[in-house]
């Protein structure tokens, strides 16, 4: 079996330059599992070409290149011993992922065809080789000023597209709360369990667990905050078997945008400052008012994130604490989810 390295150089060797079609059929050994020893996360130029290996800076200080995982990942043993959540409906402890994501109600709606009811007969395993072939075709990781690397739309994107699943490691929620911020940077949340149907509606009260992508999980985990993002993160099902995290997009993505999603409102803590350069940027005014003092704008954040910090919301820790670019500690997209919209 051949490295993703080799099969770059083979093809660097081989073509001089580089055309839509043979980039594409290049990410697509690199990144096809059945092909390849390990498949790991690269950094690509503005035509999609792989350049380097993306590495997660562990906070020892050791480079650990970073896993694709078409589906999320699943240790018992982690499980074993843990508090069942408060009106978790299922096995407990769960010995798998179908204990914890495996029962989506029906009324929950379908990322593939978009139905709540019966109608649905989708198949988990086939849209996730389709979600795998879209990034593979439709998106770019490339490193961004400031903000580590990122997410770039190859092709123009419509309103309302599922963008792929946000997969990783299942990992408890009394286990993520206690990590340090630099280890939840990469946890997104997601309902577990079976959902109670009540006269037609679906129970609020949704325990969750994390999903884990610092070492391994998809593309999804390069996502950056931006205060007027394109995308959101939505909990749906696939057919009546998987429950999963996707990103839509919220408006039309044009081809060469940073893909984002925002973080709400914990991500940018006080005295930091946002670096979406959106004009709506809804930090830009703390920034300002730094000529006049900080302490008006200091106090009007921690209103507002007091206000607003509910589980309601997508919500992310911050990390700028080393700003360079290229290196993954350095990313700009620090987050934990804990909650958000669907
Ligand atoms: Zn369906
Ligand atoms: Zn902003």
């Amino acid at each position: 079996m051949l490295t993703q390295n080799n099969i770059i150089l083979q093809h660097n060797q081989n073509s001089k330059k580089a055309t839509v079609a043979s980039t594409r059929n290049l990410l697509r050994n690199i990144y096809n599992a059945s092909t390849v020893e390990a498949t790991y996360f690269w950094g690509q130029n503005s035509n999609g070409v792989p350049v380097d290996m993306i590495k997660y800076i562990d906070t020892d200080g050791t480079e650990v290149p970073i896993s694709v995982l078409k589906e999320n990942a699943f240790d018992a043993s982690r499980w074993a011993g843990t508090r069942k959540p408060a009106y978790y409906v299922g096995t407990w402890p769960p010995n798998s992922i179908h204990d914890l994501l495996g029962t989506p109600a029906k009324e929950e709606e379908c990322a593939s065809c978009r139905a709540i009811m019966e109608r649905c007969g989708c198949d988990y395993p086939t849209w996730a080789d389709e979600m795998q072939d879209f990034f593979v075709d439709k998106i770019r990781i490339s490193s961004t000023p400031g903000k580590g690397h990122g997410l770039f739309s190859r092709a123009k994107i419509p309103q309302g597209t599922a963008l792929g699943e946000y997969t990783g490691e299942l990992v408890p929620k009394a286990l993520y709360m206690s990590m340090h911020d630099d280890e939840t940077q990469y946890v997104a949340d997601i309902d577990i369990g079976k959902w109670k149907c009540v006269g037609g509606k679906l129970t609020t009260r949704r325990p969750s667990c994390g999903i884990d992508a610092r070492y391994r999980g998809s593309f999804l985990r390069f996502l950056n905050h931006s205060c007027d993002a394109n995308s959101r993160l939505a909990v749906v099902r696939v057919g009546m078997g998987a429950r999963v995290l996707i990103t839509e997009s919220l408006r039309s993505i044009d081809k060469g945008e940073e893909i984002t999603i925002d973080y709400g409102s914990e991500y940018i803590r006080p005295g930091e400052s946002c670096l979406c350069g959106s004009k709506t940027c809804r930090y830009r005014r703390i920034e300002k008012v730094d000529d006049v003092g900080m302490d008006d704008a200091e106090s009007e954040h921690t209103k507002e994130t007091a206000n607003e910090g509910d589980d309601s919301d997508v919500s992310m820790h911050s990390d700028h604490s080393d700003d360079d670019s290229g290196s993954e500690y350095g990313h700009g997209n620090g987050r934990v989810c804990r909650g958000f919209l669907i």
